[in-house]
């Protein structure tokens, strides 16, 4: 089998490179992301490859069935970024990774919370210049506190459990709960009234687009934290920036944000003009903004890589395809 690779960076081609070979498959690694413009690139390919900011809508699918190629490979949990119903119709099943480290995930999202709760960024930058003043970089004790997991799935649970060793007070919402697991879920208003930090862990839809929006940050306690290291429009980018800038929200540590697509996985400190929104919320020092790398440790890249292969033997055998996007 052949596979077409996307938006190909170092530390995929170092985790997929060694291991196909294992397989007895052959990737051509592509810089270019995967659009409907760079879709003909597949021609002569099995298999796509393809990560969180490619664009596979029904343009791309067509043009990847016309050109030959079989299968697309998800390299991510998020399918977001290609039409399924397309897919479907064109007969391309679309395979990806549900679950490839749901721990280092949660671990980047504890990072984020603690980061933007003491002030680590700030201290840090503070340090480099030899400059020990710690006024002004106080936190909030989370011990005993309350947190909110919107989303108790694979990533929510995990990180259910470290806000748990910090000894917060838990409470969920989840769209379907998950009663066998003795977590006490709210509803939403419930959650946003009585939680300190406000943790995402839900999948980005059309039902869930920007719902942390003004509204429902006038619901939350005054000072609360924001953590989201799930999609960025699950937020409106422009309503929590006006909300930490008034105190309202007492920061936000974000590993993804709505226009990633223009910026991340690239250094983009040349541009000459930038995103307005995403310009005051990195003018914000009380915004902690990652660049979606959450999934980057040695055990995430290596299952990603590995689940994503597997993905592509079970398809060549014909065998059941249990990570296929329904
Ligand atoms: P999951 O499918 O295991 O869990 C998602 C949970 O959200 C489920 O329990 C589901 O019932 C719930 N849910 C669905 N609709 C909801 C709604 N409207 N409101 C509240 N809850 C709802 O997924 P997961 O593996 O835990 O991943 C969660 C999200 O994290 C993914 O959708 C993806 O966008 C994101 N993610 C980000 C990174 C990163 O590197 N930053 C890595 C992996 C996943």
């Amino acid at each position: 089998m052949k596979i077409a690779f996307f938006d190909t960076k170092p530390y995929f081609k170092d985790t997929f490179g060694p291991l196909a070979k294992e397989y007895g498959y052959e990737i051509t690694f592509f810089d270019e992301r995967l659009t409907p413009e760079t879709a003909k690139l597949a021609a002569g390919h099995d298999a796509t490859c393809s990560f969180v900011n490619d664009e596979v809508p029904a343009e791309a699918v067509r043009t990847l069935k016309e050109v030959g190629v079989k299968v697309i490979l998800l390299r991510c949990a998020g399918f977001d970024s290609v039409d399924l119903a397309v897919a479907k119709e064109c007969g391309l099943p679309v395979l990806r990774v549900p679950a490839y480290s749901p721990e280092s995930v949660a671990e980047h999202g504890a990072a984020l919370l603690l980061g933007v709760n003491r002030k680590v960024h700030l201290s840090y930058n503070r340090s480099v210049k030899f400059n020990f003043n710690v006024a002004g970089l106080d936190g909030i004790g989370l011990y005993g506190r309350t947190a909110g997991v919107i989303g108790t799935g694979k990533i929510g649970k995990c990180m259910i459990n470290i806000l748990k060793g910090f000894g917060m007070k838990i409470i969920c919402y989840d769209a379907y709960p998950d009663t066998k697991s003795g977590l006490e879920y709210v509803d939403l208003d419930t959650l946003y009234k009585e939680s300190d930090i406000i943790s995402l862990h839900c999948p980005y839809m059309p039902s869930t687009h920007h719902m942390i929006n003004a509204e429902s940050i006038a619901k939350m306690k005054d000072g609360v934290i924001i953590v989201n290291v799930a999609r960025g429009a699950l937020i409106d980018s422009e309503a929590l920036v006006d909300a930490v800038e008034s105190g309202k929200v007492r920061g936000a540590g974000l590993d993804v944000c709505e226009v990633e697509h223009d910026y991340f996985f690239e250094d983009r400190s040349n541009l000459e003009k930038h995103d307005p929104t995403l310009s005051r919320m990195l003018s914000n020092e009380n915004i902690l903004l990652t660049g979606h790398l959450a999934f980057l440790t040695d055990v995430a890249l290596n299952s990603i890589a590995k689940v994503t292969l597997d993905n592509l033997k079970a398809f060549e055998e014909g065998r059941e395809l249990v990570n296929e996007v329904k």
